[in-house]
């Protein structure tokens, strides 16, 4: 399966470092629609963080999902969650 992947900036709560992590799109539309936890991690040289996403870095995620994935029938849906 070539499953779609949505690639995302996050920053280490420690010292603000940026990292880039991605989810597989099924996983991060399932978790949206369900208002279930999405955990990050940071990728940061120093620390070893995961976190549970705040609400802003919710609306985050979902506009880098958006931006990724324009067929129609995926942005419909992330209209829906919006
Ligand atoms: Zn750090």
């Amino acid at each position: 399966m070539d499953e779609p992947v949505v690639r995302f900036p996050v920053k280490c709560p420690m010292c603000g470092q940026k990292s880039l992590v991605g989810f597989p799109l099924n996983t991060i539309l399932q978790t949206l629609a369900t208002d279930r936890p999405i955990k990050l991690h940071a990728n940061c040289v120093y620390h070893r963080m995961v976190w549970v996403a705040s609400d802003l870095e919710r609306r985050q995620i979902r506009n880098y999902t958006a931006e990724v994935n324009c067929t129609p029938r995926r942005y419909a849906l992330l209209l829906a969650l919006a």
